[in-house]
């Protein structure tokens, strides 16, 4: 058996997402593409909104200062632009599930660089329809990755849509909030302290904000979100 991997991966070694160099470690992304990444270093310590550089990082954007999240923390990988958008965009559509293990593997290093110990992952279900069709979701998939490794369960069933929301793109970020408020209804009693929500892109947060909302109504006392990207707040 491990010969045969072996053998495979010699015949079809992983490649660089980005320049389709081959790589060795199970991350399909080469060091130097990743050092090019835009990644969100200088953002909010709360929602992850991308600040101008030279803001202090231990800073509250004005949103948050305004109103207080839901959610206690949110780390996001990058910055929603460039080679970012065409990354969630495959990982989305493409067919490879190697893609979401890379993330899987990337969004784990992050959460392990921070003191943060969830007792467990939920992942936003990206395009669930869709998805369902296709036979494997992304957002389970990279869950899968961290879960493991973690030692932690995944829960996608206690937490459910009770109603369809219109797609949220086009709508500004109080349209966002009206829209899903209201959107998700707990249908089993958690039993955790603390969960870690997984969400691909994070916009106007409206969405992460209600199901922490909802969660914390249920008894969980802590709840994070860790996203791909962060996009910045227009309108
Ligand atoms: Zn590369
Ligand atoms: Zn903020």
């Amino acid at each position: 058996m491990k010969l045969a991997k072996k053998l495979l991966s010699n015949l079809f070694p992983s490649r660089c997402i980005f320049c389709q160099q081959t790589v060795k470690q199970s991350v399909e992304v080469c060091p130097d593409c990743y050092q090019a990444l835009p990644h969100n270093e200088v953002c909010c310590v709360r929602c992850a909104l991308p600040l101008a550089e030279g803001i202090n990082n231990a800073v509250l954007c004005g949103r948050c200062i305004k109103k207080m999240p839901a959610f206690d923390y949110t780390y996001s990988l990058f910055r929603y632009e460039d080679e970012i958008i065409g990354l969630v965009h495959r990982l989305k559509f493409g067919e490879k599930i190697s893609y979401a293990r890379s993330i899987g593997e990337l969004l784990l290093k992050r959460l392990q660089e921070t003191d943060e110990m969830p007792d467990c992952l939920l992942p936003v279900s990206l395009h669930k329809s869709r998805l369902r069709q296709r036979g494997f979701n992304q957002s389970i998939e990279i869950s899968r990755v961290m879960a493991k490794k973690l030692v932690i369960p995944i829960e996608h069933t206690a937490v459910i849509r009770q109603r369809s929301t219109v797609a949220q793109t086009g709508l500004n970020a109080k349209q966002r909030q009206k829209n899903i408020r209201g959107a998700f209804i707990v249908v089993r009693q958690l039993h955790y302290k603390h969960v870690l929500i997984i969400d691909d892109v994070m916009t106007t947060g409206a969405t992460v904000n209600e199901l922490a909302k909802v969660l914390k109504k249920s008894g969980v006392e802590r709840v994070g979100v860790l996203s791909i990207a962060r996009a910045p707040v227009k309108g």
